[in-house]
C-alpha cells in the first residue's frame, strides 16, 4: 500500500525534512506552504492522511482542520495537527478542532510512521464504504445527503482494565448521557462486545490478567466490532507496547497518567468517527434494500428477481439440480378493487405476501412480480414437491379470509390461480423463457376455471 501524505507547514525547511523520512518509508509525499494551499491540493489531490503545521501566518492549523473537516469532501481525510512540543493547550485545541491526532516536533520517526499507518488504514475502509455509498447515488437509489453532523445521543463507552487502582471517577469529565461499562475480565468484555452495541472500546494495555494486544487483535476479526473504534492505555515511554498496539488496529492512545482534557478531546474524536462510519452504513444497507424491496408486501422485487435469475443458470454445473418457478394470480382482483376499493385491493396483496412468505422455504425467494401477480422461485425442487407446496398454498389462501377495514372488523374471501415450470440449473434457459413456462401454466390454470395449480408441459 502506498499511502499519499500531505505535509503543509510554512517553512520549507520542515516540509522538506518530513517528505525525505516518508519518502524513505515509500510513502507518497506532496508539500503545500499554507493553509488555504493546503485545503486546494486536499480537495484536487484526496490524500489519504495530512500532517498539518499548527503555528502558520494567516490561517493557521487549526482554522485550516476546522474548514477541512466542514467540508463534505474532504471531512473522511484524516488530519494529524504538527505542534510544538509541551503545548498541552494546542493538542486539545486542535483535537476540537476536528483533527484525529497529533505530533509533536521534532516528529519522532516511531511516532510519525505508526500514526500515519493507523489512520491510513482506517481511511481505506471508511474508502470502501464511502465508494459504495457513491454509487448508489450514482444509480439513484441513495440521496447523496450530506452527512448529519455528530450529535451527543447516547454513546456506550466499553473500558477494559484489571488494575485495582484504576480511576473511574477519570471518566466523570464527560457527558452525562454516555454509557459507561467496566470490565476486569477479557471474557466479559467479549460477552459484551457479542450482545451489545458498543460505541468505544478503551483497552489498558498493561493489563496483568491477560493480553491485551491478543484482545485487540479479536475486537479487528469479529464482525460486530471490526470498525468498532479502540483507544489504548499506555504507560508514558512504553513506545515498544504502542507500536505494537497501533500493529494491531487500535485507532489511537492515550498516555498515563492520564490527561482528563486530552482524553476527553480524543473520546470525542473517536466516536464522531464512529457516528460517521455508522451512519455511511445503514445508509447503503437501506439503500441496497429499498432497490431491491417491494414497498406494498416488504417482498423482492422484478429487479431482484431477474438478477438473481441470470445467476441462477449455469450450463457448467454438473450436478444437474432441479429448480421450480411458481407463478401466483389473484382470481378477479378487479372485482376486488371495484366492490371495496383500491385500499381493501392492497390490504389483500399485503395480506397474500404474508401467506406466501409462511408458506415457503428459507432457500426460497418470494417476490410481487407486478400488479398482483407474486413469483416464487424454488430451488433444489423438482416439479412434483413444486405441485405439493402450491397447492397447500392455493388452498391455504382458500380456506382464511382476508381480515380488513376498521378495527378489522371486515373480512374478503379470495383465491389464487397458480402455474409451475421446472426446469434444470444446466439447462441453457433464458429467465424469460423460464417465466413464460409458468406463465402458460397460469393461463391454463385460468381458463380451466381458476383456484387451481397447473403444472407446465
Ligand atoms: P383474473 O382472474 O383473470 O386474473 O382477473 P383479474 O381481475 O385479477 O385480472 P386483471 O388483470 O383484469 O386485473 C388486475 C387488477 O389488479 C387490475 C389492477 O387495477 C389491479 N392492481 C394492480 N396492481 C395493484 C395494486 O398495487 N393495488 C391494487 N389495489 N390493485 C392493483
Ligand atoms: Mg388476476
Ligand atoms: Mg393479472
Amino acid at each position: 500500500m502506498t499511502a499519499h501524505v500531505l505535509v503543509v507547514d510554512d517553512l520549507e525547511p520542515n516540509v522538506k525534512l518530513l517528505e525525505a523520512k516518508l519518502r524513505a518509508e515509500y510513502f507518497e509525499v506532496s508539500g503545500a506552504n499554507s493553509g488555504a494551499r493546503a485545503i486546494e491540493l486536499a480537495k484536487e489531490e484526496q490524500p489519504d492522511i495530512i500532517l498539518l503545521d499548527v503555528m502558520m501566518p494567516g490561517m493557521d492549523g487549526f482554522e485550516t482542520c476546522r474548514r477541512l473537516k466542514a467540508d463534505h469532501d474532504t471531512c473522511h481525510i484524516p488530519v494529524v495537527m504538527v505542534t510544538a512540543l509541551d503545548q498541552q493547550e494546542d493538542r486539545i485545541a486542535g483535537l476540537d478542532a476536528g483533527a484525529d491526532d497529533f505530533l509533536t516536533k521534532p516528529v519522532e520517526d516511531v511516532a510519525l510512521f505508526a500514526r500515519v499507518r493507523s489512520l491510513t488504514r482506517l481511511k481505506m475502509m471508511t474508502d470502501e464504504l464511502r465508494l459504495s455509498h457513491a454509487t448508489g447515488a450514482e444509480l439513484g437509489i441513495l440521496t447523496n445527503a450530506k452527512l448529519a453532523e455528530f450529535d451527543t445521543t447516547q454513546s456506550c463507552i466499553l473500558v477494559v482494565d484489571d488494575d485495582p487502582d484504576r480511576d473511574e471517577t477519570l471518566f466523570g469529565v464527560l457527558p452525562d448521557n454516555y454509557e459507561m461499562i467496566f470490565e476486569a475480565d477479557i471474557k466479559e468484555a467479549l460477552s459484551v462486545l457479542r450482545n451489545q452495541r458498543v460505541d468505544l472500546i478503551i483497552v489498558n494495555m498493561g493489563l496483568e490478567t491477560h493480553d491485551p494486544l491478543r484482545l485487540c487483535s479479536t475486537i479487528r476479526t469479529l464482525s460486530e466490532t471490526r470498525l468498532t473504534p479502540v483507544l489504548a492505555m499506555v504507560r508514558q515511554g512504553d513506545t515498544r507496547k504502542l507500536v505494537r498496539s497501533l500493529d494491531v488496529g487500535v485507532n489511537d492512545y492515550l498516555t498515563r497518567p492520564i490527561d482528563k482534557g486530552e482524553m476527553k478531546a480524543r473520546i470525542r474524536t473517536q466516536l464522531r468517527r464512529k457516528h460517521y462510519i455508522d451512519q455511511l452504513r445503514t445508509s447503503f444497507q437501506v439503500g441496497l434494500e429499498l432497490a431491491v424491496t417491494d414497498q406494498l408486501t416488504g417482498l423482492y422485487n422484478r429487479r431482484y428477481l431477474a438478477t438473481h435469475m441470470a445467476n441462477m443458470f449455469d450450463p457448467a454445473e454438473q450436478e444437474n439440480q432441479p429448480v421450480s418457478l411458481v407463478v401466483m394470480d389473484v382470481d378477479h382482483f378487479k372485482q376486488v378493487n371495484d366492490t371495496h376499493g383500491h385500499d381493501v385491493g392492497d390490504c389483500v396483496l399485503r395480506a397474500l405476501g404474508q401467506r406466501l412468505v409462511q408458506n415457503v422455504r428459507g432457500m426460497d425467494v418470494a417476490c410481487r412480480y407486478g400488479g398482483e401477480e407474486f413469483v416464487l422461485l424454488m430451488p433444489n425442487t423438482d416439479h412434483e414437491l413444486a405441485a405439493m407446496i402450491a397447492e397447500r398454498l392455493r388452498s391455504d389462501i382458500e380456506s382464511h379470509e382476508v381480515i380488513y377495514g376498521k378495527d378489522a372488523g371486515q373480512k374478503l374471501g379470495v383465491t389464487v390461480s397458480i402455474g409451475i415450470a421446472t426446469a434444470n440449473v444446466s439447462d441453457e434457459l433464458t429467465p424469460e423463457d423460464f417465466l413464460k413456462q409458468a406463465d402458460e401454466a397460469l393461463y391454463k390454470a385460468k381458463a380451466s376455471g381458476r383456484n387451481r395449480v397447473c403444472v407446465a408441459a
